[in-house]
């Protein structure tokens, strides 16, 4: 479903670049690196929320040919920021969709959340190749994009840092040989950190990531390892492989980001400075290599490297994914939309930091395990996953 089972052949630059969240955290790092090889790269389209304001500047910068917000009351800024340069502005959801939709070799999916999955889903369907950053869209709709990646014949580049050093390790294409997967995790700003501190945790406190800096939303599912376990989730659909195939192991270092056990006892790791740049670039040129400006990786400074197995009672959000996983059909959907309503009233300071994992377990308990075998019934359980948590946020909140 990765690249080395349905790529045929190396798309030749210069290359048609769309970027979908281009405002954001992994966005802004990929505009940089396409501004710095202006030759091998020429975009068609970008989009963001509502950043009306960077997402003009980037455009411009780029001399791309769309620029889409799907906040509808961001267009008239967006439109007076590009008049007279040429290039088509839009806005709306469907707007959003339809830049996906637009021909291009290569798209960033990058927006955060399930908010993603239908600009994803659109540039599957072109059966293009696509850098997917945008881990809920997968965990949420899972067999639904694999479908859909299948039948178009697109291939999925894994741009998360684990993910990404899974594709690279499994490169010599000896899936059957492959005993387990390990996904490395920092630990989030509460590796150490009591249960009574967590409970105290405040949302600065939660945002503030040891070693990476992202957006609000992945901030807070590291902090409460929930980031781990949607890339388990992520990994086995990635990777076709089992819960059991894939292991967790707290690394805080971060500097190997994931390794892959053969049955002959050979253990293939990634290695790299805790930088979203490299697997980015790694995905926007493969199968070829780009140069980038990312501090290079020196071993004797950093002299140590641990691991640690992860602490499931502190942490139940890893326990919690792999029970989703184990129960398949919608289940992964209830825990990813509950999990979003959480974290966002968590962010909105109306409920604490342990409540966001509780809510998403009561949710889960309350739906139980339901199929979903169309994205009808994916919409309908993401609808569902949102109300109950809604229910159960509002309720912490009074
Ligand atoms: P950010 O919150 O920084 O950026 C999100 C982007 O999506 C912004 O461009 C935002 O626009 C846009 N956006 C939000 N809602 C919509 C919408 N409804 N329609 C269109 N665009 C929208 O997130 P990150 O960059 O941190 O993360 C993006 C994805 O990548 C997530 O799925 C995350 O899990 C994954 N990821 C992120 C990593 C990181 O280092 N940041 C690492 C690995 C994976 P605007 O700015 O206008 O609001």
């Amino acid at each position: 479903m990765t690249a080395e089972t349905t790529a045929s052949a190396e798309s030749a630059f210069p290359r048609f670049v769309s970027v979908l969240g281009s405002t954001g955290s992994v966005g802004t790092q990929t505009v940089d690196l396409l501004l710095a090889d202006r030759e091998r790269f020429a975009v068609r389209a970008l989009v963001a929320g509502r950043n009306a304001e960077l997402l003009a500047r980037q455009a411009i910068a780029l001399q791309a040919e769309y620029a889409v917000v799907a906040d509808e009351r961001a267009y008239p800024a967006l439109r007076a920021a590009l008049a007279g340069t040429g290039i088509e502005a839009a806005a709306g959801a469907h707007a959003v969709v339809n830049a996906a939709a637009l021909p291009a070799d290569w798209t960033m999916a990058a927006i955060t959340g399930a908010a993603g999955l239908a600009s994803t889903l659109a540039a599957i369907q072109r059966g293009a190749y696509i850098g997917l950053a945008n881990k809920e869209a997968l965990v949420c709709a899972g067999d639904v994009m694999l479908r859909a990646v299948r039948d178009a014949g697109a291939t999925l580049l894994p741009v998360d840092s684990e993910h990404n050093a899974i594709f690279q390790s499994l490169a010599d294409g000896n899936r059957g040989a492959v005993e387990k997967i390990v996904l490395t995790a920092s630990g989030g700003p509460f590796r150490t950190a009591s249960l009574e501190e967590m409970a105290a945790a405040t949302v600065e406190m939660a945002l503030r990531h040891p070693i990476w800096s992202m957006g609000a939303k992945i901030s807070i599912d590291s902090a409460t390892m929930m980031n781990k376990g949607l890339e388990v989730i992520e990994a086995a659909r990635l990777f076709s492989l089992s819960d059991a195939a894939i292991e967790v192991l707290v690394h805080p270092q971060s500097v190997i980001h994931g390794m892959v056990h053969y049955q002959d006892g050979s253990v293939l790791a990634q290695l790299g400075s805790p930088d979203m740049r490299v697997p980015i670039a790694h995905c926007l040129a493969w199968p070829r290599r780009i140069a980038t400006a990312s501090p290079r990786l020196d071993l004797a400074q950093v002299a140590r490297l641990e691991f640690f197995a992860p602490d499931t009672v502190r942490f139940p959000a890893l326990r919690l994914a792999r029970e989703a996983l184990q129960a398949g059909g919608g289940t992964p959907t209830i825990l990813n939309a509950a999990n979003e309503v959480a974290v966002d009233a968590f962010l909105k300071r109306r409920i604490g930091f342990l409540d966001i994992v509780a809510t998403v377990d009561r949710v889960l308990q309350r739906l139980g395990t339901p199929p979903a075998a169309s994205l009808e019934d994916v919409m309908d359980l993401d609808t569902a996953g949102r109300q109950a948590a809604l229910q159960y946020v509002g309720a912490a909140a009074a």
